[in-house]
């Protein structure tokens, strides 16, 4: 791309290693905000617990709680990630476990991202045998079409093609993160990353 082109994009507020923008800032927050009403409607003013897999899902978790008034515990869990692929390979592990206890709570767990199903099917199996009163799940983003292992989230925020993501949370090779949109990354930036 062209320097000029690239300050294009820059003063537009898009980054120049994005092909295009799916989400902006504005319509994550509007979707955010009536995912906390779908979720409240389900638990209505009971306490539940959030497992959050980090890192991707920091910034949803952030957002998603600070709309929801309900009182609420939070844990994190984290799961190995793909490092500096774009593809999912092999069988996710758990790297830091939870440390509360969820015996008898109702837990949500929450993801940036649904897509071969793995992470999550380990992860619920995990959780299941602390005996939780019930578990649900809410992610931001499903891509459907590249489910390996059959799980469906009880919350979705946007179903998204086959393509590779990042901002708000979802990195590549730990980077973009950041980036308060959500965009698919170009071919040329997933090249040799540092
Ligand atoms: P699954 O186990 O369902 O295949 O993968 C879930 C995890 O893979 C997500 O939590 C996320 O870390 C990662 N992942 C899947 N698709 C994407 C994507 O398009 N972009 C990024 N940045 N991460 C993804
Ligand atoms: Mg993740």
């Amino acid at each position: 791309m062209t320097a000029a082109k690239s300050n294009v994009l820059r003063r537009a507020g898009i980054h120049p290693d994005l092909a295009s923008v799916l989400f902006t800032d504005a319509q994550i927050k509007r979707r955010v905000h009536s995912l906390a009403a779908e979720i409240k409607a389900v638990y209505g003013a009971r306490e539940f617990t959030i497992v959050s897999l980090i890192n991707g899902a920091v910034m949803f978790t952030a957002d998603l709680m600070r709309q929801i008034d309900n009182p609420v515990r939070l844990d994190c869990i984290r799961v190995s990630s793909y490092g500096a692929l774009t593809k999912s390979v092999g069988v996710p592990q758990v790297i830091a476990s939870i440390t509360i206890d969820i015996t008898n709570r109702d837990v949500l767990l929450v993801d940036d991202i649904l897509d071969t199903g793995k992470t999550l099917t380990l992860v619920a199996e995990l959780i299941r045998k602390q005996k939780p009163s019930s578990l649900r799940s809410c992610v931001l983003l499903d891509k459907k079409s590249r489910r390996e292992v059959p799980f469906q989230a009880d919350f979705v925020g946007f179903d998204i093609p086959d393509k590779f993501v990042v901002g708000y949370g979802l990195d590549f090779a730990e980077r973009y993160r950041n980036l308060p949109c959500i965009g698919v990354l170009k071919p040329a930036a997933q090249a040799a990353p540092k």
